[in-house]
């Protein structure tokens, strides 16, 4: 496999020049939990003419893939991956109209909440602390504070599992809690469309410090983490369910339940991937024997 991703990475740079190349890069580098193995090839691609070529080529060739945003819902193992991760940060455009934005899948969150501020439009104030990118909230329907990205997404641009460039309006996306039909199919998010409103700068600015202040007097800001760990059961909030179980605070190795919010798994210093682990594990079954409820991962876990 080892060749094949070579000769790949060596076409893609000279097809595309400038496109980031870096092998057995560590994806503690790359993700929020600062926690993950080496991965044969971590690539950057420099253009979406360049990101669709990646893509198109890897599945052609039957190399193993993964798409990166800002790895702020992800936790990898410690072990090399044989993998090629790429990276969406360089797909990366802003455009800005009256009522809309169009953003490529990279850009993050809290630039798009100071575009559309910047721009005196409303409607994605509940997105600006959530630290991902376009593409990885839509995969997932990222959400805050009674916003979800379904809310405010108009269409969406992907590239389908045969490779063809489409775009799909909101209704077509198939929202739920947390998920939407991105999730665990092969389609690539590449672009989206937002649906804004007109509003007073001064109120929208007002809405984004007040949710940042919630935030940070909620979550463990300071520390390394990816967020909620689990996801919040029919009827209930997995943070209430841990927190009752006694377990704020519980730790194994590096990996601690969060004391200021029983939601998040910190590394609270040189965690390795069994420490989270782990602890996922021994949340969810003091949780199910306590109450019979089964928690679901948030995150997503790469073996
Ligand atoms: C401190 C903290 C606070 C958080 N608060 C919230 C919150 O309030 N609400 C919330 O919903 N989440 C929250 N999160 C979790 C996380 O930020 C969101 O899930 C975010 O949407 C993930 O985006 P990402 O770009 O980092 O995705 P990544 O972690 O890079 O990827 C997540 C998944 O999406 C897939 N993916 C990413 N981009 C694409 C693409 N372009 N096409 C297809 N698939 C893609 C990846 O393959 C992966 O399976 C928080 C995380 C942290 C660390």
């Amino acid at each position: 496999m080892t060749d094949y991703i070579d000769l790949f990475a060596r076409e893609l740079n000279s097809g595309f020049p400038g496109t980031g190349i870096f092998f057995g890069e560590p994806m503690r580098r790359h993700t929020t939990f600062r926690i993950g193995g080496t991965v044969s090839l971590f690539a950057e691609p420099k253009s979406l003419e360049a990101f669709v070529w990646a893509v198109r080529e890897l599945r052609r060739r039957g190399i193993p893939y993964m798409v990166l945003g800002n790895g702020s819902n992800v936790l990898f193992s410690d072990r090399p991956h044989d993998l090629v991760v790429l990276s969406t940060a360089r797909l990366d455009t802003v455009r800005v109209s009256v009522d809309s934005i169009i953003s490529g899948a990279g850009v993050l969150l809290s630039r798009l909440g100071n575009a559309a501020l910047e721009a005196g439009l409303t409607g994605l104030e509940f997105a600006h602390g959530i630290p991902g990118s376009l593409g990885g909230g839509i995969y997932m329907n990222a959400g805050a504070y009674g916003g979800e990205l379904k809310d405010v997404v108009e269409s969406v641009t992907f590239l389908d599992c045969y490779g063809t460039l489409r775009t799909v309006a909101n209704r077509d996306c198939r929202f739920g809690y947390r998920t939407s039909r991105f999730e665990g199919s092969e389609e690539v998010i590449l672009s989206a469309a937002l649906r804004l409103r007109p509003g007073d700068p001064r109120a929208i600015k007002e809405k984004m410090e007040d949710l940042a202040a919630r935030r940070r007097e909620k979550q463990p800001l300071n520390l390394p983490s990816a967020g909620s760990t689990f996801k919040r059961p029919e009827n209930g909030f997995a943070s209430k369910l841990i927190d009752e179980a006694g377990l704020k605070g519980a730790s194994i190795g590096g990996a601690r339940v969060s004391e200021k919010h029983a939601g998040f798994i910190v590394n609270a210093g040189g965690a390795s991937f069994e420490d989270v682990d782990a602890l996922m594990e021994l949340v969810c079954d003091t949780v199910r024997k306590r109450t019979g409820i089964t928690l679901e991962p948030e995150i997503r876990v790469i073996r």
